[in-house]
């Protein structure tokens, strides 16, 4: 058994996509440090975006992340928008790299290429950097794999997930054998992987701080989110209704009602391109802090029985990434929001105090077996519709679990393995067109439907 660190998959990172902007981000920085190793001093740097990421790079700002990490920014954009960085980009035709300006025009040399069937990994990106006579001075390419993962360049195979690393049958035998529940397993192989504790403690608390602040920033921030369809952000105003609301005017309950908000506030932050905690990407963040935020307002919880949830959470997230895949362009929405919902499921469960094997394991199983089959369909390439309320459907949907776990004792039918490994069949044999390229499903119908509407305004 080798049990990854729950830091690949619990990370601060930007929206809108972890797979679609963040890993694409990382491979451009990646490029550049291998341009200015090799000691280049001029030509045209040339990217080409295949399979999902031609599908809905657009929409997912892959074009614009793309540039972002050529030009050596950081990821953080606290300063800077990407579309900023994407037109300052176009309006200087270049790059400066290690002193040096390479000629660059997104327009151009960012290419969509969406004809490659036979791809090593549906998130396939090239870069090159050509001489001015149309030579490859430099090629390389990455597989960005979920989460922000990547391989190839620097990164090697070593950043790509290793598939049956462990299982959480295994996990659950140790578990007995050491005499520890889950956040113990976890902690001693976070001190095994060379994280110690001091350090797991501060990189758990930025964590919970990050998904707070996208809760608070998502709840007070009003406007129109980027994009073809013009969306309004609802959260702002659902959550004032929901302070004016009195206790039988809530639907479900007042915990389920704050779920929903505090996970639509989150994922319009990410549609919007903001700060946010991949749990397990960017598109279902908003689905572990919606769950856990509720519960610890409800039942009041220290921070710290919080950070030892998400330890839990990330556990079960690394069991879907090293047995299936957390990528949508993989296996559809059931890998990203469906992981989501099993994660905090888990986590809910630890937090009220749920035994590891009976509880926690069938948590996890309950809300992830009813998103199996999720296809990824999202509308113009865009991570908002469907994906803005299927955080909230996934938040409620696991505190739901979480709940039916509690209630349940005995032996469950089916474990958490058994629902990760028929995720890992499904994606297999889900059409491509459901995987996050937005050619199935929802996408194209409202795509028909709009072009349907704007025939009859025309003609
Ligand atoms: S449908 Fe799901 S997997 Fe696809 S972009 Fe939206 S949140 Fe991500």
């Amino acid at each position: 058994m080798d049990v990854p660190s729950v830091f690949r998959i619990l990370k601060v990172g930007i929206g809108p996509s972890s797979s679609h902007t963040m890993g694409p981000f990382f491979a451009a920085r990646d490029f550049r440090g291998l341009v200015a190793a090799h000691g280049f001093t001029g030509g045209r740097l040339r990217v080409i975006l295949l399979g999902s990421l031609a599908a809905t790079g657009r929409g997912h700002l892959t074009d614009a992340a793309v540039a972002a990490g050529l030009s050596g920014h950081e990821f953080d954009r606290a300063a800077t928008s990407l579309p900023e960085v994407l037109a300052a980009v176009r309006a200087a035709g270049e790059i400066g790299i290690a002193g040096h300006r390479f000629a660059f025009q997104p327009d151009e040399d960012i290419v969509f290429d969406g004809s490659d069937r036979d791809l090593p990994h549906p998130n396939t990106l090239r870069f090159a950097l050509l001489s001015n006579d149309g030579r490859v001075l430099l090629a390389e390419e990455y597989r960005s794999l979920g989460g922000g993962a990547v391989a190839g360049g620097t990164f090697g195979e070593g950043a790509d997930w290793k598939k049956g690393q462990f299982t959480m049958s295994q996990v659950l035998a140790a578990c007995r054998e050491e005499g520890t529940d889950l956040v113990g397993f976890v902690r001693e192989n976070e001190r095994r992987l060379g994280v110690g504790s001091e350090e797991v403690a501060a990189r758990l608390a930025a964590l919970w701080t990050a998904m707070v602040d996208s809760i608070s920033r998502g709840v007070s921030t009003r406007g129109v989110l980027p994009g073809r369809l013009h969306l309004a952000r609802r959260a702002p105003g659902m959550y004032e209704a929901l302070q004016e609301r009195t206790g039988a005017q809530h639907v479900l309950s007042r915990e389920m009602d704050y779920a929903s908000t505090y996970a639509i506030a989150v994922a319009e932050e990410n549609a919007a391109g903001g700060r946010v905690v991949t749990a397990p990407t960017c598109g279902a963040a908003g689905v572990l802090p919606a769950a856990l935020r509720t519960l610890q307002e409800t039942i009041g919880v220290p921070d710290e029985r919080i950070h030892d949830a998400l330890l839990v959470a990330g556990l079960i997230g690394l069991a879907v990434a090293t047995n299936a895949s957390i990528a949508g362009a993989e296996v559809g929405c059931q890998g990203e929001v469906g992981t989501a919902s099993a994660m905090a499921a888990a986590a809910a469960c630890c937090l009220l105090g749920g035994d590891p094997e009976a509880q926690v394991d069938r948590a996890a199983e309950t809300a992830l077996e009813h998103y199996l089959g999720l296809t990824c369909d999202p509308v113009y390439g865009l991570v908002q519709i469907p994906c803005i309320e299927r955080n909230a459907a996934a938040a409620v949907a696991a505190l739901h679990a979480a709940s039916l776990a509690l209630l349940c004792r005995g032996e469950d039918r089916i474990t958490f393995d058994t629902a990760v490994a028929a995720l890992a069949e499904t994606g297999r044999d889900m059409d491509r067109k459901y995987k996050e390229t937005a050619r199935g499903g929802i996408a194209s119908l409202f795509e028909r439907e709009a072009g349907d509407r704007q025939g009859t305004e025309s003609g």
